[in-house]
């Protein structure tokens, strides 16, 4: 792996690497992805040319990046990392594409976040492997057309709607990446607590699926805060009833709800008295990003059902109100 980017993608903490699964079979849950992938790579071995490109779409922490890293891993290939907040010029991006090896795999994270210029040059480079590269400066510059080796581009993406058609265009397979449901998500759990040596006791995976938002970045971390708890404590079996405790500590939602997700269901039925509300209205009652609210809270609001998107705007449902412990009667304006 080389990072190639001077901020490596996503402030990830290093830790994400030691519980990364390195091959598709170790990869949890979802079934249909993993098929389709699995053909998709069978194929370009048998045809024994790089893969089409890849988009995986979906929002963070549900194994984007673990996946390219597999792909790459499968085919036997190097990756380059790198993303699109990462690539300021068009010229940073030419001069990764220039020095790729044939077959290699380049991972561009937020690939939504590409300037205009690089998303441009991208799209010809997928296209027809080939890049212009700038040399020279001021009226004297001249554009030479440099001829690429095949490679594979994986973009990952938690707004598939941002990205320009064209762009989008030139990805041969796209995945998308869903939540992960409970039973899935305990074996993930399991799998992550042999690796990091800790012995859960039946009945404690359960526990942490429940709270992990769906999402494989969050059952992790919140494993290792159970393991602390295990340590700190001199238990050698985590029981159920230390999850709880660990966990309640920390204030994780029972519902798996982070702080986020709350702020956003507390401003809709409390100031908006249950909504619709715009998300922008939404956004600064919270004090986040819209882009935050629509990509990270929202999707899982909506999937478990605490949150309606209506044509006025978003509506807090009658299991909203109860998790906040108000009934939908209840003026709270006043
Ligand atoms: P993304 O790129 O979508 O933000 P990552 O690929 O970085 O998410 O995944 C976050 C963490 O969760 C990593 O440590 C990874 O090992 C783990 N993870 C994600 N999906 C899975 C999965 N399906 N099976 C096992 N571990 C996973």
């Amino acid at each position: 792996l080389r990072m190639v980017s001077a901020t490596p993608i996503g402030n990830e903490p290093v830790s994400d690497e030691e519980l990364r699964p390195h091959v598709l079979d170790g990869f949890i849950g979802q079934p249909r992805l993993k098929a389709q992938l699995q053909l998709f790579l069978d194929a370009a071995r048998k045809r024994e040319v790089p893969p089409d490109h890849i988009l995986l779409a979906g929002p963070p922490g549900l194994g984007k990046t673990t996946l390219a890293m597999i792909v790459a891993n499968e085919l036997a290939v190097p990756i380059r990392v790198t993303s699109g907040p990462a690539i300021q010029h068009a010229g940073d991006l030419a001069s990764i594409l220039s020095s790729l090896d044939a077959g290699e795999v380049l991972f561009i994270d937020e690939i939504h976040r590409l300037p205009r210029a690089a998303e441009e040059l991208l799209y010809i480079a997928m296209e027809d492997f080939r890049v212009d590269v700038m040399v020279g400066k001021g009226p004297g510059a001249t554009s030479i057309p440099l001829t690429l080796p095949r490679f594979t581009v994986i973009g990952a993406t938690t707004r598939e709607g941002m990205l320009p058609s064209p762009l989008r265009a030139r990805f041969g397979f796209t995945a998308h990446l869903d939540f992960y449901p409970k039973e899935e998500l305990e074996k993930l759990i399991e799998r992550s607590a042999a690796v990091l040596g800790i012995n859960l006791a039946e009945g404690s995976a359960v526990q942490l699926a429940m709270r992990s938002r769906g999402t494989p970045r969050i059952a992790n971390r919140l494993l290792r805060r159970v393991r602390d708890w295990a340590i700190v404590h001199n238990l050698s079996a985590v029981q159920p009833d230390d999850v709880c405790e660990a966990l309640a500590l920390y204030q994780i939602d029972t519902e798996g709800l982070d702080r986020l997700d709350i702020a956003v269901l507390n401003a809709i039925v409390c100031h908006f008295n249950g909504g619709p509300v715009g998300l922008n209205n939404l956004s600064a009652m919270v004090g986040e990003e819209s882009e935050t609210v629509e990509t990270v809270c929202e999707p899982y609001l909506v999937r478990e059902g605490f949150l309606i998107r209506t044509p006025k705007g978003r509506v807090a449902t009658a299991k909203a109100w109860e998790h906040l412990g108000l009934k939908p009667q209840d003026d709270v304006s006043k």
